[in-house]
């Protein structure tokens, strides 16, 4: 599922699915890094191209690598809350899941104290008492508009790239600075953000 179905959005209206806007704005997205090499890889491109986008972290890669992690938030991007060890919130206990979302949030803290409460849950995967949970402590939960699918080792790069190419004004867009998607990303997204920029869109951080 590339694109996410209205049904979807409105079963879960409590998630945020896409930002409606009115000035063609769109929103890149990167999961689970922070990663050597490969987010900074993304940090330059991002650079070069003026782009702000939105990174959701993993609590661990954090504790591992703040230095890159510094490097996101001293380019001016925004930051969310990804759980400290990537759970699948349909596996785990709530409060096992809660656990994990607080201990990513101090890492973020220990270095960025300033920052909007954006939560997304590893794989999409989270139950409706998680999600009212995580609501109740502040937390927007962002999910997604448009799925690049990177991280998918079966896909084509030509797929990859296809699959971009369905954002619409208020897209969501999701990519992975991880060891996983390195292959389907480096092609994929110098190439997507050409041919959205030719679209008109502008692109913009979650906050
Ligand atoms: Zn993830």
């Amino acid at each position: 599922m590339v694109k996410v179905p209205k049904f979807i959005k409105k079963i879960f209206y409590n998630q945020v699915w896409d930002i409606p806007n009115s000035e063609n704005k769109i929103y890149l997205t990167f999961d689970d890094g922070p990663t050597p090499l490969i987010t900074e890889w993304v940090l330059e491109i991002l650079e070069k191209e003026n782009i702000k986008a939105t990174f959701f972290c993993i609590g661990n890669n954090i504790e591992k690598y703040p230095e890159i992690f510094k490097k996101i938030i001293e380019a001016g991007h925004s930051i969310g809350n990804h759980t400290f060890n990537h759970l699948k919130g349909w596996k785990v206990t709530s409060k096992k899941y809660l656990k994990n979302v607080d201990l990513c949030e101090a890492e973020i803290c220990k270095l960025n104290t300033e920052h909007s409460k954006l939560f997304r849950p590893p794989y999409g995967k989270i139950t409706p008492i998680q999600s009212k949970l995580i609501r109740m402590k502040g937390f927007k939960i962002i999910m997604w508009d448009i799925l690049s699918k990177d991280y998918d080792q079966a896909i084509s790069f030509e797929k990859c790239l296809e699959n971009t190419k369905r954002t619409a004004s208020g897209s969501i867009l999701v990519f992975h600075d991880s060891l996983k998607a390195q292959k389907n990303l480096e092609y994929t997204l110098p190439k997507a953000i050409k041919y959205l920029k030719e679209k008109g869109f502008v692109f913009d951080a979650i906050n």
